[in-house]
């Protein structure tokens, strides 16, 4: 029984390991020279730079990928728990830190505005009941609406409906946090939790107001090494337990026959016969690229995606450190009804950007030369738009944003500091990791209903395919991306178990 995995991103690595752990035989394809997809590396005069993904929360999901394997997560990686989990600076000069639990969060968010703190720990409150149902009902197996969350049928009891109350359909993130919280500052923070999965908490769904309890009870965490030490970890195990892995080689098509996954053809054609198939490329262009035909038209119909947003990422190493940042902070807008109507509605960088910045090196010196700062500083934008031009857009965005840091997070002199320079743009994102227009974080969640709901792991529409991924069932962000791999993986080896207890038992019955 051989799997074909196509991507090595952190979705295709998790379901490699997973595969791997269980007995499967793997091969893995991925078009890029490294592993690990948008976790990648930057590397220039003596700073180093996380490129993608910066803050690492659920390191249980790790955990229970590397447990696949007998091994112990905690001796592969150096995580450290880092608090304030967040820095905020807002226009009017407060500053305002998201510290490491929700007792002190609160506390904190009442020096700021006394009413909040009883209204955070409502929104507390209702975020662990909402992670408590995703953790019951929407993680770690596959689903593609919500038939595949509950059986409402067989399950109805007065305590599956409380649960489903409880998802809160009516509400949107931002209608749930306004009834709590009173003070516009507080509100705009608890909005950004939703940024991990780039969509307007305008439009997307209370339920996943969960994920600021992902964050606050289970930590923001840092791997030593940078979060490129976690594809590195995974590309180990992946090595260890004999997964093939080939990198620099893309793959052009899904070849299906009879409506069921056959093999992988890959660019320069050669085909690779393969029992079942794992892609961890973007589900929406797996469907349209890869599979195509009957199959390919009958996933387009089941739903209208829209891209998540996509970001500009400046790489800044700087000859001085800003010691009053802390680990992760944000630097927010002047308006988030504005910004977020910018980017989600009408489809343009906002005028006034929230900036979210990485410094590194208050957790780990050596990032950058002594004394200096290896910044990042990310900005969401709109998902690619036809008259997107981002070689001439850029220019006049990067002085957008170095001027909003010198306004409001206290670096007039950035300009001056500046020894290296790089920067990730939209079209970069979409070209480096084949992604639907640019998009960073697979596909928006906005919908009251609908919203939360991705293209399930397991094809409904070819026997065999199995999606994996930030644009898959459970979503986007490292630790959903992680949880996909490992869902799309579990789902693929009790589907080979069936298949292997049907033919043996067919086999029983010839030889009787
Ligand atoms: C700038 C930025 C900042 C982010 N910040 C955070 C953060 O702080 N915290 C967080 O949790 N998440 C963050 N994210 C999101 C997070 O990085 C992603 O959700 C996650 O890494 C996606 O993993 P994935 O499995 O979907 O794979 P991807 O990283 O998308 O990788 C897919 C891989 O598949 C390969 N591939 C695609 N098509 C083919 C093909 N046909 N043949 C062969 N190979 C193919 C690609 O080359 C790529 O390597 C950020 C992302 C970006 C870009």
């Amino acid at each position: 029984m051989k799997t074909g995995i196509i991507g090595g991103g952190l979705g295709g690595l998790a379901a490699a390991c997973t595969l791997a752990a269980r007995g499967h035989d793997v091969v893995l394809f991925e078009k890029n020279d490294w592993l690990g997809g948008k976790a990648a590396v930057l590397e220039q005069g003596g700073y180093r730079f996380d490129m993608g993904p910066t803050i690492l929360t659920m390191p249980r999901v790790l955990e229970r990928i590397f447990a696949e394997a007998g091994r112990e997560l905690h001796r592969e990686l150096d995580l450290r728990r880092l608090d304030p989990q967040w820095r905020c600076f807002y226009d009017d000069g407060t500053v305002l830190d998201l510290r490491d639990d929700p007792k002190r969060a609160a506390e904190e968010i009442g020096r700021l505005s006394p009413e909040d703190r009883a209204g955070f720990e409502r929104f507390m409150a209702v975020a662990s009941r909402l992670s408590d149902v995703s953790d019951r009902f929407f993680f770690w197996k596959s689903v593609e609406d919500l038939r595949d969350t509950m059986d409402l049928k067989a399950n109805m009891s007065l305590a599956t409906l409380k649960d489903v109350m409880a998802l809160r359909m009516h509400r949107t993130v931002a209608g749930q946090i306004k009834r709590d919280v009173k003070d516009g500052r507080v509100a705009q923070m608890l909005e950004h939790f939703i940024q991990y999965v780039g969509s307007s908490p305008l439009a997307s769904p209370a339920v996943l107001c969960g994920i600021a309890q992902m964050q606050q009870g289970e930590g923001v965490w840092y791997p030593m090494g940078g979060t490129r030490a976690v594809p590195l970890a995974l590309a180990r195990l992946a090595e260890s337990l004999g997964v093939e892995v080939r990198t620099g080689t893309g793959v052009e098509r899904i070849e299906v026959e009879a409506g069921r996954a056959r093999a992988i053809i890959t660019d320069s054609g050669e085909r690779v016969a393969c029992d079942r198939v794992v892609s961890n490329m973007d589900s929406v262009r797996t469907y349209a690229e890869l599979v195509g035909g009957a199959e390919g038209r009958a996933f387009a119909r089941t739903r209208k995606r829209e891209a998540a947003c996509s970001g500009v990422v400046l790489y800044l190493g700087l000859d001085r450190a800003y010691e009053h940042l802390a680990h992760h902070n944000f630097v927010f807008s002047r308006d988030p009804e504005e910004e977020f109507g910018a980017i989600y509605d009408h489809g343009e960088p906002a005028p006034d950007p929230t900036a979210y910045i990485a410094a590194p090196a208050r957790t780990e010196p050596g990032v950058a030369p002594d004394g200096g700062e290896a910044l990042y500083v990310l900005v969401h934008t709109p998902y690619l738009r036809s008259h997107h031009d981002w070689s001439r857009m850029l220019p006049h965005y990067r002085e957008v944003i170095l001027d909003k840091l010198g306004r409001a997070a206290g670096m007039e002199d950035i300009r001056s500091r500046i020894q290296v320079e790089r920067a990730l743009t939209p079209q970069d994102i979409h070209e480096r990791y084949k992604v639907l227009n640019g998009a960073i974080y697979g596909l928006a969640s906005h919908g009251k209903v609908m919203g939360a709901f991705k293209p399930g792991n397991r094809s409904r529409q070819v026997e065999g395919l199995y999606l994996a991924g930030g644009s898959a069932h459970p979503g986007p962000g490292m630790p959903m991306a992680l949880m996909s791999g490992w869902i799309a993986a579990d789902t693929l080896d009790t589907d080979a178990r069936g298949a292997g207890d049907v033919a043996r038992e067919r086999a029983d019955v010839a030889a009787e």
